[in-house]
């Protein structure tokens, strides 16, 4: 008997597939659904049944929970699994699937509405021993006397974050006194209208800190572990680029504390699924920033680097099963990479979606690709541009980097322009080389080009 009869995938592309690739494995059957622009999808060919539940706009499919929650039960789902992205820390949807009698996979609805508001997020993370970013502790009021002084006492320069931001938005640094409140009133305003809650509070700007993050897998049956740690500082408007585990130069203490904080954060919330802690790491401390409620996009440098699967994990937690493992028997070896390869150009970033004409994968010892391209596929217009992503993994950082180096000269993607010119650079760029560069970086250097 597999542990769950049959899964619902609520996601599209390379992160659908692997979600089905994992319910294979366990002999669950699983269900497509998708828009009427992705009749075409890897997964959707491979999936046991497929459901189109409406229109390209996400907002009319992916996003739309009335026609899930429809598929779910014309198919007779057990679960849900949400992927990344879309309606994966939406406590609503969450809620939803768990009333209509299906099993959502993931934590509940309660915590993700914790951890989707930043405010409260910090709130619990710092009551668990979690260490966060000096900051106002709270959401700023109407008393604009009372916020000057909170960054006063905080120091310039502040960031002005939204509670409910998310991708890369909703956030503005602040250098001065005199800009402070017009930051704020912006701020607010922007994420009113793209988060609808104008919700605000101001951390310290971290200069030039590493973004790491923790990766955690929890039963809420009391068991949770970690998975060691991540370095995503290569990025491009708060966007990742290009992830490595572990994080390079870190010294073991540190590492070791930080992750076991993120551990008893788990257990003091009742924590149920795979979850990341973000933090940002500057002169050997970590500041908690947010939690991640889902599995991520950067997965996978983690799994290479322990052995462990993290969607089967997320599979086998759904079905109430407690954690198969203790931390003590979580083993760590060798270095991973991961480039997310976009549709887009590599000079301007604009997005390129159309047909691919020719796909080829690269292989080879250490090389995992996880994409759901294939000759002749159309890159549809509509939603996000990440197509792929290149793994490599090695007994030293040096050795997964010369693989990933053979890996994107071997990768050809022709017809849709790509980023692959702009990962082939980074992977032979001295400083990154040399690890540990900060998240401005990559922006800095993109500049210079
Ligand atoms: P989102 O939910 O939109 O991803 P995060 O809070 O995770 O927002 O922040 C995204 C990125 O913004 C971080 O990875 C970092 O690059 C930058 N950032 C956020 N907070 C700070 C801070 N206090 N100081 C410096 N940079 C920050």
């Amino acid at each position: 008997m597999p542990i769950l009869e049959k899964v619902l995938i609520a996601n599209r592309g390379e992160i659908a597939l692997r979600i089905l690739r994992a319910c294979k494995e366990l002999d669950i059957r699983t269900i497509a659904v998708h828009s009427t622009a992705d009749t075409e999808l890897m997964h959707v060919r491979l999936a046991d049944e497929s459901v189109c539940i409406g229109p390209a706009p996400s907002k009319d499919s992916y996003l739309n929970v009335p026609a899930i929650i429809s598929a779910a039960e014309v198919t007779n789902a057990s679960a849900i699994h949400p992927g990344y992205g879309f309606l994966a820390e939406n406590a609503d949807f969450a809620d939803q699937v768990e009333k209509s009698g299906f099993v959502f996979i993931g934590p509940t609805a309660d915590t993700i509405r914790l951890m989707g508001d930043k405010v409260s997020a910090i709130q619990a993370m710092k009551a668990a021993g979690v260490p966060t970013v000096p900051g106002s502790d709270g959401p700023l009021t109407e008393d604009t006397e009372r916020s000057l002084e909170i960054a006063r006492a905080i120091g310039y320069p502040v960031i002005v974050k939204a509670a409910a931001g998310g991708g890369g938005r909703g956030m503005r640094v602040v250098h001065n006194e005199a800009a402070l409140l017009n930051s704020i009133q912006v701020t607010q305003s922007e994420a009113a209208a793209a988060f609808g809650s104008e919700v605000v509070y101001l951390e310290k700007f971290l200069q030039k800190p590493r973004h790491v993050e923790i990766q955690v897998l929890a039963d809420g049956q009391g068991n949770a572990v970690h998975l060691g740690d991540r370095d995503c500082s290569l990025q491009r408007r708060h966007q990742k680029v290009l992830e490595e585990a572990p994080a390079p130069g870190i010294p073991d203490e540190a590492r070791q504390q930080v992750a076991e904080a993120c551990v008893n954060a788990c257990i003091e919330i009742g924590y149920r699924g795979a979850g990341t802690f973000e933090f940002l790491y500057e002169d050997g401390a970590f500041y908690f920033i947010e939690m991640n409620t889902r599995v991520q996009v950067e997965h996978p440098v983690t799994e290479q680097i322990t052995g462990i699967d993290i969607v089967k994990e997320q599979l086998r937690i759904a079905a109430g099963l407690p954690l198969s493992f203790k931390q003590s028997e979580v083993s760590f070896f060798g270095h991973a990479f991961e480039c997310r390869i976009n549709a887009e150009d590599p000079k301007t970033f604009l997005p390129s979606p159309g047909k691919v004409t020719t796909f080829h994968a690269p292989g080879g010892p250490g090389i995992r690709v996880d994409s759901h391209l294939y000759d002749g596929y159309t890159v549809p217009p509509y939603y996000d541009s990440l197509i792929g992503k290149i793994i490599s993994f090695g007994e030293s950082r040096q050795v997964a980097l010369a693989r990933m180096r053979q890996a994107l000269d071997e990768l050809v993607v022709e017809g849709i322009r790509t980023n692959t010119a702009l990962h082939r650079d980074l992977v032979r760029d001295r400083a990154f080389q040399s690890g540990g560069v900060s998240i401005h970086y990559l922006e800095s250097k993109l500049q210079e080009d």
